[in-house]
């Protein structure tokens, strides 16, 4: 069976006459604009603030383009990626009538998505180890199930997916695929853009908010098929990413190699992390992962997580979330923040 894009569109997505500036038409840079509504004076300091930006973020998808290796027609960029999260269930889930299928624990705002737009969800867990259960995956999937939400690595676990089971629903699912890689520069494995042309159902959804240490700018990356970023840009807010960020996301690229040093830095305090919490009487076990966090299980989460936020360090707790049971997520931080959490946990040892 052949992907059709159309048969997983709202029909009134599908017609849809998106909003559209006077700039779609002309794209070039000279001229005397009098077309928005714009103030023609710059009130700060000389900078261009007072002309809406571009739209679609052109200068940031030819740049961003060969360090993804992708096409920049293969790009959307959102406001977090929690943007794109939002405007594919909005794209594709009719309210009470669609579904989407998510696979707990996972990352929480599929879920959330889903209710702001009072959209059915279909559970698939886990299994135990933070894998796929690929044959009741499948045996869930109805005809109304428009999205498949993968998290790899998965939050809250850390875990890599295997890339079997993914390809195996990618094969045998006419919906979308989403596979959320928040995390993947932190991964031992590649990231699954190489499959964006061997599968047009596939979505692969990154953000500048982890390894580029970018959170506060609110920058969330989505790859697709030209097909799918074309139905996402005729949904989005017109101006969704501001001229400030777009400028400071074009200077940002120039820092690869930093970014990447940064990674190396993080991954071997991750490690360093692990050996000592593992020494830890308190700590039970933890978990194998391939992002910036730890999943770590306690005698007592609880108290642990309360005794800690007495100290004020915050750590998340996920012991009350399915497969998480005693769990509690912890941030790799830096050399310092770790060592101050490792002295805090052994501190609360000698008292418990
Ligand atoms: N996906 C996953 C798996 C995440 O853990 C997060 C943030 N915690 C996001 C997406 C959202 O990231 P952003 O900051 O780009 O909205």
């Amino acid at each position: 069976m052949k992907f059709d894009l159309t048969k997983i569109l709202r029909p009134h997505i599908l017609n849809l006459v998106p909003y559209s500036s006077a700039r779609d038409e002309y794209t070039g840079k000279e001229g005397i604009f009098l077309d928005a509504n714009e103030n023609p004076y710059q009130s700060v300091n000389g900078q261009h603030w007072n002309r809406y930006p571009d739209p679609y973020q052109w200068a940031i998808k030819q740049k961003l383009a060969p360090i993804k290796g992708v096409r920049p027609t293969q790009i959307f960029l959102g406001n977090g990626s929690d943007e794109p999260i939002d405007l594919l269930v909005r794209a594709t889930c009719t309210p009470r009538e669609d579904n989407m299928l998510l696979m707990p624990p996972t990352y929480g705002m599929y879920q959330v998505s889903a209710d702001i737009n009072d959209v059915p969800v279909i559970k698939v867990p886990l299994t135990a180890d933070f894998q796929i259960d690929t044959p009741k995956v499948l045996v869930a999937i109805t005809p109304k199930t428009k999205i498949v939400w993968i998290c790899s690595p998965n939050n809250p676990s850390g875990n890599l997916v295997q890339r079997e089971a993914i390809l195996e629903i990618l094969n045998h699912f006419q919906g979308l695929v989403v596979v959320d890689e928040a995390y993947i520069d932190f991964a031992s494995e590649p990231s699954f853009t190489q499959e964006l042309d061997n599968y047009p159902n596939l979505i692969v959804l990154q953000t500048f908010s982890k390894a580029w240490g970018l959170a506060s700018l609110r920058l969330g990356m989505c790859f697709a098929s030209e097909e799918i970023i074309k139905v996402l840009n005729k949904i989005k807010p017109p101006y969704n990413l501001s001229g400030a960020t777009q400028q400071l996301l074009l200077e940002a690229l120039d820092y690869v190699e930093t970014k990447n040093q940064l990674v190396n830095d993080i991954l071997a305090e991750r490690e360093h992390l692990r050996t000592n919490l593992a020494a830890l009487p308190l700590v039970k076990r933890i978990y194998p992962t391939d992002s910036n966090f730890l999943l770590v299980e306690f005698d007592d989460a609880s108290a642990v997580m309360q005794y800690l936020i007495d100290q004020k360090i915050i750590v998340r707790d996920r012991s009350k979330v399915i497969l998480c049971d005693g769990c509690l997520r912890i941030t790799v931080g830096t050399a310092e923040e770790n060592k101050t959490l490792l002295d805090t946990l052994k501190a609360f040892a000698i008292m418990a």
